[in-house]
């Protein structure tokens, strides 16, 4: 059986590549709510419309669309699949909601994981971040390079450089984490599921801590 984890933690902090790995090496089914809202930018679908905005920016898309999303894609989600996610909740309303919704339908969050990170370490990451622009696997131009440059190990896809990866988005990006979802921790503390990693470690050695939290 596997669990229904979340991953938690500021932009940048490597929990996208810990996802990305946990699912290419050992079949975990994660889900990033990010990459999920820019496909829908990039297929100029009515809630790609409504998001756009928000994405470039670095702001929040508004809860109800971001519930909608996660609620739909986990509909038919049986709860012994579990779930990994990547970027939700990122508010207190969304794991509110979430918790309510999840708990009827037997798919409560059973651990999360919480990437603690400062902001200059998310600085230095996320200028040299690049993203599939096919399958979303995220790369560092420095610390977890592509075989081939420019081009995804897992699929081939093109990498690109996200247009919210710039400095000034990146602060912004941050502020409102350390706002909107940072309170998540507590909430996540007091329900008793929270485990922490350091995030200030290189990315093979957040993985095997997280694999070490996810097989406790
Ligand atoms: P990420 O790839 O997780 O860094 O997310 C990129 C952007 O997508 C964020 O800056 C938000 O604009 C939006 N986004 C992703 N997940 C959420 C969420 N749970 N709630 C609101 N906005 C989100």
């Amino acid at each position: 059986m596997r669990r229904r984890v979340i991953l938690l933690g500021p932009p940048g902090s490597g929990k996208g590549t810990v996802a990305g790995r946990l699912k290419t090496e050992f079949g975990f089914d994660h889900f990033s709510t990010g990459h999920w809202l820019r496909q829908e930018v990039a297929k100029g679908s009515a809630l790609g419309r409504q998001a756009g905005l928000f994405l470039e920016r670095g702001e929040l898309v508004p809860d109800e669309l971001v519930l909608a999303l996660v609620k739909a894609a986990l509909s038919q989600t049986q709860p012994d699949q579990g779930y990994l996610s990547d970027g939700f909740p990122r508010t207190l309303a969304q794991a509110v909601a979430f918790d309510t919704w999840a708990e009827v339908r037997g798919l409560g969050i059973q651990q999360v994981i919480y990437f603690e990170c400062t902001e200059a370490l998310v600085l230095s990451r996320i200028t040299g971040r690049r993203s599939c622009g096919n399958c979303g696997r995220v790369y560092h131009v420095a610390m977890i390079p592509p075989k081939q440059a420019g081009r995804c190990d897992e699929c081939g896809g093109e990498l690109v450089q996200r247009a919210d990866d710039t400095e000034t988005v990146v602060r912004k990006r941050f502020q409102i984490y350390l706002r909107e979802t940072e309170p998540l921790v507590e909430y996540y503390r007091k329900q008793g599921s929270l485990d922490v990693v350091d995030a200030s470690q290189p990315s093979d050695e957040m993985m095997t801590r997280t694999m070490t939290l996810l097989h406790r």
